[in-house]
Formats: structure tokens, C-alpha cells, sequence
């Protein structure tokens, strides 16, 4: 069976599909999300046939309100409450002990979830809509960049999916923040566009270990061309050597930088935030104009910047 879209005003019976168990692909700020009822293990299970994810890498719950949190969270510490009152709804996840409610196909077997208010009407209207926590990974099969159109939602998922809700392109573009805040200190797991110094960590926080972030530990974002990154001054030259290796290049650099000769522009952008917004669209968009090499221009690691670059140097790796 093919997916059903249906445009955003026809939430209410995108929740029902949710409601009954159902997984229908949604807008969020960040990316399209593959929802299903976050109770529900046999609904759960089937986002993990449908993007062929391991079972160990937890998803992501979604509430409508952050007063819903005693739903899914077992505590609620001061820190999680601060966090909570400050960004959301935005991009921010937080890792809290898991309520007893919520079974462990959504946690990947862990005693914590992790759980964000959307900001996007349609995704809380959704929800809402559902009267459940919806868990909900990005909508692309494992291993893919992540999508931020319904359109790489079908292309992904068309087969999988019961319904795509399509709210137009995703303003954020990368995944959210991911912290670990059951203790004093917000602990980064995961960059995203809720930077460091958006969270008061000066000195840039503790470090986040590997281990509590499972989805870290896999290969992501990848489309089947390769990438290389290239900071702004050995642009041309990367360029020029996989010209001249017999490549069809494709460039995703600044405005500010001329194309070079013999080079396929896949995307320009102004700053960082920019190229967050375009950066998957591009590695799709690179793969379907045949390019071999996606060159793409480094930004500095600040703010979003840090975010960027951990997704560029994950769909560059292998
Ligand atoms: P995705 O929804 O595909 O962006 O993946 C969600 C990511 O959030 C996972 O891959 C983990 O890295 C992180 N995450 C989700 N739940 C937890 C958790 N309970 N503890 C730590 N990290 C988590
Ligand atoms: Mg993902």
C-alpha cells in the first residue's frame, strides 16, 4: 500500500491512525519524524521494521505539552524543569528516568527516555490529535539522511508508512539537542541547534559519554555518493583533485565562494543556521543528480556550526 498524504488541517484523523496504532510521518521544527504511539511496543516495533533500526537506538518522544511529562518520565528533577520552562516547544530533548508506563522497544532496553515538546503546530496539534506520547525517530530508513520534505519521507518510507503529513520543509533541518538531565548539570549527548551557551554551559559542559547515547555509535546521514568536507581555503584544490581523478563533483559552499570550473553547484548557503536548514536536502539532491563526490565547505564550530559539522563528518565517514 502506497502512503496517504494529507495536509495539515486533517490532524484529526492522522491521530486516529496514531491512536489506533498506526505510523504516520510527520512535520516537526527539526525533521520529519516516524510516529507511532509511544506506549504501545507492538506500535513502536513497527517504526523499527519500517527503517530497519537497531533495537538498541532509543527513539525520541514527543509531547504536546511539557505538562504531559509525568506521562512518559518516572522524575522530574529542578534541572529538567528549568530546561523544560526555557526551550520548549523548540529542539531540545532531554534524557529523564523512564516511567514505568513506557516500554523498553521505545527506551532500547534503557531505564531513561528521552522526550521534547515540537515547535511545530502540526506536530502538537498531532498529538494532541493522538492523546498519546508519540515516539518518533527521523523518517528515513537507518542510515540515511534524515528528511525534511514528505517527499524524502516517501521516497524513503512510501511503502512503510500509513500516512505522511505534510507540513513543508523543516525550518531547523538538523536533529534536536540531546541532554541527559537527571543530574545538576545538563550533559550533552547529542549537538544540535540548542547550543552550549543557549543551556549556560560556558566552558562548554561535561562530556557527553558515547555509551548514553546509543544512536551516536551508528552510521548516519549517508546518500550513496561520497563526502568530503573541505575547509574554505582547500576548497578549489579538493575540487580540482577529484575533477581531475575523473569525478563528477558536486559543491555545497558558501555564497561567497566561486564555483569552480567543472563543478556541479548542489546548494549555496549565507551562515551556518543555512546550511542546517539544507544540508540533507542537498545530500539527497547530490546522490539524485548522479554526482560522485559531494564537496562540501566547512563552517566554523560554533553555535549551530558544532551541530553541522558532527553531521557532515557522519555522513562523510566510510
Ligand atoms: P533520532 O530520533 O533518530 O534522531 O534518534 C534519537 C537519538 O536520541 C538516539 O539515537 C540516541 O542517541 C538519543 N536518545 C534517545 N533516547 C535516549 C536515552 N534514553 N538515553 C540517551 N540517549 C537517547
Ligand atoms: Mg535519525
Amino acid at each position: 500500500m502506497s502512503a496517504q498524504i494529507l495536509l495539515p488541517d486533517a490532524v484529526d484523523r492522522a491521530g486516529a491512525v496514531l491512536a489506533g496504532g498506526g505510523l504516520v510521518a510527520f512535520p516537526t521544527e527539526t525533521v520529519y519524524g516516524l510516529g507511532a504511539d509511544a506506549l504501545s511496543g507492538d506500535a513502536v516495533g513497527r517504526i523499527f521494521r519500517a527503517k530497519g533500526r537497531p533495537a538498541d537506538n532509543p527513539l525520541i518522544v514527543h509531547l504536546a505539552d511539557a505538562g504531559d511529562l509525568g506521562r512518559v518520565a518516572g522524575a522530574v528533577p529542578s534541572l529538567a524543569r528549568r530546561l523544560a520552562a526555557e526551550h520548549w516547544p523548540g529542539p531540545l530533548t532531554l534524557v529523564l528516568e523512564a516511567h514505568p508506563d513506557v516500554p523498553s522497544v521505545t527506551t532500547g532496553g534503557l531505564r531513561t527516555v528521552a522526550v521534547r515538546v515540537p515547535d511545530h503546530p502540526v506536530a502538537r496539534a498531532l498529538i494532541t490529535a493522538a492523546g498519546v506520547p508519540v515516539a518518533a525517530p527521523s523518517a528515513n530508513r537507518s542510515g540515511r539522511p534524515s528528511p525534511t520534505t514528505a517527499a524524502h519521507v516517501l521516497a524513503d518510507l512510501g511503502d512503510a508508512v500509513d500516512v505522511v503529513v505534510d507540513g513543508g520543509a523543516c525550518r531547523v533541518g538538523v536533529e534536536s539537542t540531546v541532554v541527559d538531565a537527571r543530574g545538576g548539570t545538563p550533559v550533552v549527548l547529542r549537538e544540535g541547534s540548542v547550543t552550549r551557551e543557549m543551556l549556560g554551559l560556558r566552558d562548554g559542559g561535561p562530556a557527553g559519554e558515547l555509551e548514553a547515547s546509543p544512536g551516536t555509535r551508528y552510521r548516519h546521514y549517508a546518500p550513496t555518493c561520497d563526502v568530503v568536507v573541505a575547509d574554505a581555503t582547500a576548497l578549489h584544490d579538493v575540487v580540482t583533485r577529484h575533477l581531475r581523478a575523473g569525478a563528477r563533483v558536486g559543491l555545497v559552499a558558501s555564497t561567497r565562494r566561486p564555483v569552480p570550473d567543472g563543478a556541479e553547484s548542489v546548494a549555496r548557503f549565507g551562515d551556518a543556521a543555512e546550511l542546517a536548514s539544507l544540508l540533507y536536502r542537498a545530500l539527497r539532491d547530490a546522490e539524485d543528480a548522479g554526482v560522485d563526490v559531494l564537496v562540501v565547505e566547512a563552517v566554523d564550530e560554533t553555535d549551530v556550526g558544532r551541530a553541522v559539522m558532527d553531521r557532515l563528518r557522519r555522513a562523510a565517514a566510510g
